[in-house]
């Protein structure tokens, strides 16, 4: 059931946390199905629900950097001037675990994801549960990430007892993860905390190739996928009317060439990148929901949050003539 994040409710899902249930709650990047972080068998639910592998590890959310050390061990100083620059924000750090962490939520790693949230009801259930939260985005795995409670009730309100509704997701994407598990920190999954921001304050950061090990499955090849068919064109130019009809064209910024496309959506008036990642996971829901033949979306250059977008991008149009889709969803 959805109901606005009041002070109430959000004692009510504090409530179900604690007793081992789960709830969706929004953060700044996209709706979470959060569960007790501490507790196995809570942890164990949002597996079930999510329909999640066992060996994609969820993010741990604590409420203060100074709670950091509760759930992780060995913090290097780079670590904490990120933590310090980036918290509360759509910044996850992996780092050796604490016992205290289960198995289940690590997915056996040694390691844990942290990050403390920056939206006001996320931050105020984590305080009002008194513990971590662990909370991977809420939607079956492999799908769009939800940016609105809406998205979340669709596809997993039968299965959730509460969704708390804070509104559109100002971010829109999943957090930037940085590890350091090896010597050196490497960049996991690209995000609005840009590779360029991150460089600039801790110096080069490794990035991790789509085929490393287990990693981040933000980084298996094929995720964030709409049930349509995506492909990435340079622009429409390169597709005939035969091609656009009954197709939906997806773009972050205005195009000079729309006429034939079924459905045509512009993630930003003014090419704005992060007013794009904000509105691309709604707007593929939107378009998937039309059930176009085909979606095209418009590759952006690789740099700063362009990065981010066309790393979901990529993900969403990948793999469907491969095995890696009955590996995946
Ligand atoms: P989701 O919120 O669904 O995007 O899932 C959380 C993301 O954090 C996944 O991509 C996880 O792989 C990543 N993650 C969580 N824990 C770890 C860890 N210990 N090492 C590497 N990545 C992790
Ligand atoms: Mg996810």
């Amino acid at each position: 059931m959805i109901e606005p994040a009041s002070k109430q409710a959000i004692e009510r899902a504090a409530a179900l946390l604690r007793r081992g249930e789960v709830v969706a709650f929004p953060t700044e990047t996209v709706y979470g199905l959060g569960a007790d972080a501490l507790n196995p068998r809570a942890a164990a639910r949002i597996f079930a629900i999510k329909e999640r592998p066992h060996f994609d590890p969820l993010i741990v959310h604590i409420g203060a950097a100074e709670q950091l050390a509760e759930v992780a061990a060995d913090i290097p100083r780079a670590a904490r001037e990120l933590a310090a620059a980036h918290w509360p924000g759509p910044l996850t750090l992996v780092l050796a675990k604490r016992d205290i962490v289960p198995d289940i939520v690590s997915a056996g790693l040694p390691t844990v994801a942290v990050r403390v949230p920056a939206h006001p009801v996320a931050l105020d259930l984590i305080a009002a549960t008194g513990r971590p939260i662990a909370a991977p985005s809420a939607n079956p795995f492999g799908y769009v990430s939800p940016t609105r409670a809406a998205h979340v009730a669709a596809q997993l309100g039968d299965r959730v007892p509460l969704i708390l509704d804070g509104g559109p997701c100002r971010v829109g994407i999943e957090s930037t993860i940085v590890s350091f598990a090896a010597d050196s920190p490497t960049l996991l999954r690209h995000g609005v905390i840009t590779q360029e921001a991150i460089e600039a304050q801790i110096g080069p950061v490794r990035v991790a190739a789509a085929g490393d090990a287990i990693a981040a499955p933000g980084q298996l090849p094929r995720h964030y996928s709409p049930a349509t068919s995506l492909t990435l064109i340079d622009s429409p130019h390169e597709l005939t009317p035969d091609l656009r009809s009954g197709a939906a064209l997806l773009a972050c910024a205005p195009v000079d060439d729309s006429a034939g496309f079924a459905a045509v959506r512009i993630l930003s008036p003014t090419g704005d990148l992060e007013e794009a990642a904000a509105a691309l996971f709604a707007a593929v829901r939107d378009i998937d929901e039309l059930r176009p033949t085909h979606i095209y979306a418009v590759r952006i250059a690789p740099h700063g949050i362009g990065r981010a977008i066309m790393d979901r991008l990529r993900r969403a149009a990948a793999g469907r003539e491969s095995g890696i889709e009955s590996r995946e969803s």
